[in-house]
């Protein structure tokens, strides 16, 4: 068997990902239903666009020769820009997931601006991990996360998973937002209970 080559990536701090074979961007219009405040949204969309990114992401995969499949046991490598912002009170964000196979770990290791990555278990454990640059976080499987902006320039991430993990987004839209909520307190930011959190579905009812 011949493996996958090796793959040499050059990462900025600003996200730049040379390298990298995929990106997308996420738009204010595609986040409906994330925050909570919902009419903060809408008058964010209203005066800044549907189109205005809110973030991007730069990945790189690689695939066997041969097959084009990605091989077993691959990792995918990539870099998240989250835009700043404040929609009411909760500072800009990520949709957040659960990955699909729930036991995948994930690497975040922040490269610039101010952020904290929100992670929950099904079961009741939150936790909020306040990231700088030069400061990672090794998330175990079973964490549902999002990266949380609470600065005022992009956070930026360089993040690591394995290929296939894939992701589910719906559990945290099924269970009325995450537990807990990353909102501003003066000038810091501090975490609350989501009011609307019905709790999450069970791993054997997905
Ligand atoms: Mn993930």
């Amino acid at each position: 068997m011949v493996p996958a080559l090796p793959t040499k990536l050059t990462v900025a701090t600003d996200g730049t990902l040379t390298g990298a074979t995929r990106h997308y961007d996420k738009r204010l219009g595609d986040l409906g239903g994330v925050y909570r405040d919902d009419n903060a949204w809408r008058q964010a969309v209203a005066e800044r666009g549907a189109d205005t990114i809110a973030y991007s992401v730069d990945d790189q995969r690689y695939a066997e020769d041969r097959t084009g499949a990605t091989p077993s046991g691959a990792l995918i490598v990539g870099t998240s820009m989250l835009q700043p912002g404040l929609f009411g009170q909760e500072y800009a964000m990520t949709r957040g997931h659960l990955h699909a196979i729930a036991d995948r770990a994930e690497l975040y290791h922040c490269l610039s601006g101010h952020g904290v990555m929100l992670l929950e278990t099904v079961e009741g454990h939150s936790e909020a991990v306040e990231l700088t640059a030069g400061e990672a976080v090794n998330i175990p499987g079973h964490w549902i996360h999002r990266s949380v902006n609470v600065g005022s320039e992009p956070f930026v991430t360089l993040f690591c998973y394995a290929a296939d993990a894939g992701q589910d987004y719906g559990i945290i839209a099924e269970a009325g937002g995450m537990r807990s909520l990353i909102v501003r307190n003066g000038n810091d930011w501090t975490t609350t209970s989501n009011p609307d959190h019905v709790g999450y579905r069970r791993a054997e009812e997905q």
